[in-house]
């Protein structure tokens, strides 16, 4: 474990990076040892306001910029990312929110893939013309970049969903306020320097750190054209209502109980890969994480005879810097281990059985400070047990039978959440059926992750508004605009 950063100038305003005046910080808790490894500045609400009035400052000679200037930006700024930032930056993640170190890499390398993505995106924004209808009339379609944006960020992927945000956003021609999760901000303020070494005009990129309030506050901010926001359902809700009070432009990306369905004529092992890496990864702490295994009655012993197989010997990092290639590392706080103690006991008291895990790891290597939590393994579950109802977030596997397809669908939709949904099966009409009634923006057929950088991600229901990442992930930072002109029929 590293030592307490010395700084804590943790606000970027108008491209200086300074402390908040009145001295107020908040720790940034290393989970592996409960103890913590840095510290930020709390924002005030000057702090907020000189942040928002940099990015309303600098907007409009960003959007000025051409598409080949922003582009150009954006990939020197990825070119410095990862020659002098990507290292100190997973290693900063890993710290922070837990994750192997591999993992941390994997998320840091695929964020500077968005960018790039998203930077040659910002060279092929067009609008569309066409004829009027009613006399000599000529319409054109413009597409402009919306304004100032906030993004507020979540702890499980800090730098990632970062990307998502101002890799089209900046591509559009956006000015941001970034909020980072007050559990995990080090590392995205890492990724905001390349952009800075890079040479982003003053003010385009703006950080405020802190907790909720800070959030917020730039939500209830005037000058704030549209929140781009990833978190829990519970916050989404809550910024849908300041913003619907200021006809803000939302993305929310909100909590998600992925169902997997695994059918009989399935490769029962490649089901069972890839439900449990899906199910474990990040120690569950993903929103497209799986939540409930729903597996077809003929291939139910064998499948979860397999899958207690390998989640049994899944290895759980002490420190993910140490062990850079487990399986899983700590969760993220206190609170979110007692909400899988929570949801396991109660599964348990209404006769759910633990074939694996089902408890906190004791003894050398864990800290006990840490905070830990075993992969574990449900069976004789039951539909209103509160992890077939709620979110788990956290490294639970609950398998339960079914016969019908019809019987599947009505399972794995009983919940209000629909991000992700998960099949495998061989058969091409089950796949094109299942594809059809599972009510989730992204449903995956034999494999265990729906994001593509080409592909919309996003949720139904109470899973959230918008798509990001793909086209719609650009168009959501233009807004569009209808210019009709008129002229002489005759010359
Ligand atoms: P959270 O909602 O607690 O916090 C997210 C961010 O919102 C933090 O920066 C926090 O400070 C800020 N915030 C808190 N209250 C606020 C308020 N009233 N106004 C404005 N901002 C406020 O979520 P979390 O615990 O950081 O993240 C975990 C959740 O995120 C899970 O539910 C997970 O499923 C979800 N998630 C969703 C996606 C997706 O793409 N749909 C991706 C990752 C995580």
């Amino acid at each position: 474990m590293t030592e307490m950063t010395a700084t804590t100038e943790t606000l970027l305003l108008n491209g200086r990076w300074q402390a908040n005046a009145s001295g107020e910080t908040l720790a940034v808790i290393n989970p592996a040892y409960g103890r913590p490894m840095g510290a930020i500045s709390v924002a005030s609400g000057d702090d907020v306001d000189a942040a928002v009035r940099a990015a309303e400052a600098a907007f409009p000679r960003w959007a000025a910029t051409s598409g080949r200037e922003r582009a150009a930006l954006m990939h020197r700024a990825m070119d410095i990312f990862r020659s002098q930032y990507l290292e100190s930056c997973a290693r900063l993640m890993t710290e922070e929110n837990g994750k192997p170190l591999n993992d941390s890499y994997k998320e840091v390398q695929y964020s500077a893939d968005v960018i790039d993505f998203y930077a040659d995106e910002a060279r092929r924004i067009q609008g569309t013309h066409f004829a009027g209808d009613m006399g000599a009339t000529h319409s054109f379609v413009w597409k402009q970049p919306l304004g100032v944006v906030a993004a507020i960020l979540p702890w499980n992927f800090p730098v990632d969903l970062l990307a998502w945000k101002i890799g089209p956003g900046l591509a559009a021609g956006c000015s941001f306020v970034i909020k980072p999760s007050e559990e995990a901000p080090l590392s995205a303020l890492k990724f905001v320097q390349a952009f800075l070494d890079a040479g982003i005009p003053e003010g385009v990129l703006n950080v405020v750190t802190g907790a909720g309030a800070v959030g917020a506050a730039l939500v209830a901010h005037p000058a704030v054209s549209k929140v781009a926001f990833t978190g829990s359902t519970a916050t989404g809700i809550k910024i849908a209502q300041t913003a619907a009070l200021t006809m803000k432009h939302t993305t929310l990306e909100l909590g998600g109980s992925a169902p997997c369905v695994v059918f009989a004529d399935a490769d029962v092992g490649a089901a069972v890969r890839g439900a449990l890496r899906r199910c474990y990864s990040h120690t569950g702490q993903i929103c497209i994480s799986v939540n409930r295994i729903f597996v077809q009655a003929p291939v139910f012993d064998a499948f979860v005879e397999q899958f207690v197989e390998i989640a049994g010997r899944l290895s759980v990092a002490a420190d993910g810097l140490q062990q850079p290639q487990a399986d899983m590392g700590p969760m993220i706080n206190a609170a979110a281990v007692e909400k899988v103690r929570v949801q396991v006991s109660d599964a348990v008291q209404y006769g759910a059985r633990v074939l694996v895990g089902g408890a906190v790891p004791e003894g050398a290597p864990y800290d006990p400070q840490g905070y830990f939590y075993s992969p574990t393994v449900l069976v004789d579950v039951q539909p209103d047990m509160l992890v077939m109802r709620e979110e788990t977030f956290g490294p639970v596997a609950p398998i339960v039978p079914f016969s019908t397809a019809a019987e599947a669908f009505q399972l794995a939709n009983a919940t209000p959440y629909g991000l992700a949904s998960y099949v495998y099966t061989r058969d091409l009409d089950t796949a094109f059926h299942a594809a059809k009634a599972l009510r989730s923006g992204g449903v995956g057929i034999n494999v265990n992750d729906i994001t593509d950088i080409r592909g919309p991600f996003g949720g139904m229901k109470m899973s959230g508004v918008g798509r990001e990442l793909g086209e719609p992930g650009l168009d959501s930072y233009l807004e569009t605009k209808h210019i009709r002109m008129g002229y002489r029929s005759t010359i």
